[in-house]
């Protein structure tokens, strides 16, 4: 039975270290704020606005949404972002992603103040994930996997890490950030020979590809840790991560359950922040 890596545990350490920054920052009068900008009313969309409100609320964190009509032109959106980020009170935004077919997307994220960018979303918070530096933050979902590796103490120093996946909301980003923590990685995708031989193969697995319960029993092996970042729905309708959970789970030593998992972790990465980036907002305003 693998030890079952769970995001709860992560999601209460994360409050109770933002807990008293929250308090400090509202001695300065200053309430973390989160604008969500979103297009229309998609159903996921609502659903994780609905999550991360809640998550706020409990934190002590403002969201504001900002909601703009299915249909509304580039000029409408850039617009709404413009506004976000000539609004003092407002440290961090969301945008719900992905955007109508006929906006164009790379164009409208490069509109947000990268100071605001709590999602990585911006080529300045990329651009810093890559290099090392301090711009904006990395994608919550990227920042999620590897909060979740070091509260469970997963070495990656010298180890041999394997990410499926190479988008610049997950793949790409944390394979940079395993980088940094010194771990040997790998990165997959669609085009890889020997899929399964590689990630068995690995230290740590990270499937992260969008393929309902994919990974089966034949891409794992004993001892590794695997997260799956992957939410999908099976023919069912029922949700699941890219691993096949029930057939994986006897196998390796620590896994993350979907739900319940990294997805969990992505909601209060977003809050962290969104905290961090209202007390840097401060520090900027009182070294004025
Ligand atoms: P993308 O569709 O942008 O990228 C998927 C990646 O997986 C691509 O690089 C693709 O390869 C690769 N891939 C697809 N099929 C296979 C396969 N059969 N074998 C190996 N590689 C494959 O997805 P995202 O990165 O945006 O999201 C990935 C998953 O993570 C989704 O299930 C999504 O819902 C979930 N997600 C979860 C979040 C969370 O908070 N937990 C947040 C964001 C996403 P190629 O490049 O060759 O096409």
């Amino acid at each position: 039975m693998a030890e079952q890596l769970r995001g709860k545990l992560v999601v209460e350490r994360i409050a109770a270290d933002l807990a008293p920054r929250i308090e400090a920052l509202g001695r300065a009068d200053v309430v973390p704020t989160l604008a969500i900008v979103r297009m229309g009313e998609r159903p996921d969309d609502l659903s994780y606005e609905r999550t991360a409100k809640k998550r706020a609320e409990s934190l002590g964190i403002a969201v504001r949404s900002v909601v703009l009509d299915e249909f509304a032109p580039q000029e409408a959106l850039e617009a709404a972002l413009h506004e976000v980020n000539h609004d003092p009170s407002v440290h961090g935004c969301l945008l719900f992603r992905p955007l109508p077919a006929f906006i164009d997307d790379a164009r409208a994220c490069e509109v947000l103040d990268p100071r605001k960018d709590i999602d990585g979303i911006t080529l300045a918070s990329l651009a810093a994930v890559f290099t090392d530096g301090h711009a904006g933050f990395p994608p919550s979902t990227a920042a999620a996997c590897i909060e979740m590796l070091e509260h469970y103490g997963v070495p990656l120093e010298g180890r041999r890490v394997v990410v499926v996946g190479r988008s610049l909301v997950v793949g790409k980003p944390v394979s940079m950030m395993l980088l940094r923590r010194n771990a040997s990685v790998t990165i997959c995708h669609s085009r890889s020979n020997d899929l399964a031989g590689i990630c068995r193969a690995a230290d740590v697995v990270i499937c992260a590809t969008g393929r309902a319960r994919a990974f089966g029993a034949d891409f794992f092996s004993p001892g590794q840790t695997v997260l799956d970042v992957g939410i999908n729905f099976d023919t069912h309708g029922n949700l699941c991560g890219d691993v096949d959970f029930d057939q994986v789970e006897p196998i390796v030593g620590a896994i993350t359950p979907v739900p319940g998992g990294i997805g969990t972790v992505t909601t209060s990465m977003t809050m962290a922040h969104t905290v961090a980036a209202a007390e840097r907002a401060l520090a900027a305003r009182d070294g004025e």
